[in-house]
């Protein structure tokens, strides 16, 4: 008999036919024995549909609003499918964040939990209850409705797995676990059967999409036993586990791209103390994430300074950088919304020299150019041109050794 929450994503709760699939799931596993607590997302396309409700009548809508609208989605499937386990004969009550409560800071739209209360969830759990609880909402310290962050339901079953000590997280989602890369791009990526915690959180935070990035960090510092496997099939997934369990590292364990940065180029930044300071000052003060940077040494005094930020920030980027212009003093600013990062991952890296060099060369032999590098203990990326994203990452999939056979 074990602990485990369930947690069922978009697509798997997409239809009645599907909520009923996920229940005879569920079904099963109480009927083994296992004290289960399910977390469910929004129906796929509800989140999205309340979220351009929200823009369409104010693009700068209040963010407390925001979250009043966007968390029904997953209230209405917790209440669809406590009411499918029902009429299958289990019992089964859903839970909103409120309820259990789910309390999280007051960072509306990007929430991040604080406590969960889990006592009375696994009493009636330990009876025989199936606890549905809506994934992506809390409660905050006002006592108003907070979510997660798009893509949190998954950091809500981390954080309830946690919170109930369950011995496992199974995560179902509409992939059969984690790839080597995106197997849309490349046909030879292999399914993972273990990656360790800080290969995904790299490779979530870098654009593989499986998991929100959050929900890693969170499974990292707690210790849950995460697993991503498919709602369709009954195949064993990916398992999530401490860099030690993994006996055979690979160098590269996984490749991930993202066509969600931009490139800013301040030219001509005077080359002298604070300059920095007060260029990223100006874009942290908006709330802008610069992610990689470079800075070249000029012989004249000047110097450019290129950097990445989401595109989604390129317009206050934009305005930052404008009103610190003075203060500063460069010549201008180039912006370049068609660029795509590539990272390699790999826990490997740590004893083996070489990696970089291998995806310089690689990247080259295609004619490749590399325009902005950033490097981690277990990670290079490289930022290129966006047209060269699929060549890319199929050309260093090849190069390391990580082509299904
Ligand atoms: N429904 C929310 C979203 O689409 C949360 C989730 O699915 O994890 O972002
Ligand atoms: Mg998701």
């Amino acid at each position: 008999m074990a602990r485990v929450v369930m947690k069922f994503g978009g697509t798997s709760v997409a239809d009645l036919d599907r909520i009923r699939g996920v229940a005879r799931r569920v079904q099963r596993a109480v009927a083994a024995g296992d004290e289960v607590a399910v977390v469910v997302s929004a129906m796929a396309g509800v989140t999205n549909q309340l979220v351009a409700w929200c823009q369409a009548l104010s693009p700068l809508h209040d963010a407390r609003e925001y979250d009043a609208v966007v968390a029904t989605g997953e209230q209405v499937t917790a209440g669809l499918l406590a009411i499918a386990l029902q009429e299958m004969g289990v019992e089964a009550r859903s839970w909103l964040g409120w309820q259990i409560p789910l309390v999280s800071d007051d960072a509306h739209g990007k929430a991040r939990i604080e406590r969960i209360e889990g006592t009375e969830l696994v009493a009636r759990m330990r009876r025989g209850q199936v606890p549905v609880v809506a994934g992506f909402q809390g409660v905050g310290p006002d006592g108003r409705v907070t979510t997660l962050g798009r893509g949190g339901s998954d950091t809500s079953a981390v954080a309830l797995a946690a919170a109930i000590r369950a011995d496992r997280c199974d995560i179902y989602t509409d992939v059969d676990g984690v790839y080597t890369t995106d197997p849309r791009i490349v046909a030879k990526a292999r399914k993972l059967d273990r990656i360790a915690y800080e290969e995904m959180l790299e490779l979530a935070s870098v654009g593989a999409k499986v998991l929100q990035t959050r929900s890693v960090e969170l499974a990292m510092k707690e210790r849950v036993r995460v697993q991503v496997l498919s709602s369709f099939e009954e195949a064993p997934g990916t398992l999530l586990v401490d860099e030690d369990e993994i006996v055979e590292k690979e160098v590269v364990t996984g490749i991930a791209y993202s066509r969600d940065e931009a490139k800013i180029t301040v030219r001509r930044v005077p080359d002298r103390p604070g300059i920095a300071a007060a260029i990223f000052g100006a874009l942290a003060a908006q709330g802008v994430n610069v992610d990689m940077i470079v800075q070249n040494v000029s012989a004249e005094g000047t110097t450019d300074m290129t950097f990445t930020v989401g595109k989604a920030d390129l317009p206050r980027a934009r305005a930052a950088l404008g009103s610190a212009r003075e203060a500063v003093g460069f010549a201008d600013i180039l912006a370049d919304p068609d660029v795509a990062k590539i990272s390699v991952v790999g826990v490997g890296m740590r004893s083996h020299p070489g990696v970089a060099n291998t995806m310089f060369r690689t990247l080259a032999d295609k004619s490749i150019n590399i325009q902005v590098i950033s490097t981690s203990e277990i990670k290079v990326s490289v930022l290129i041109a966006a047209e060269y994203t699929e060549l890319a990452v199929r050309a260093l999939h090849t190069a390391y050794g990580l082509d299904a056979a």
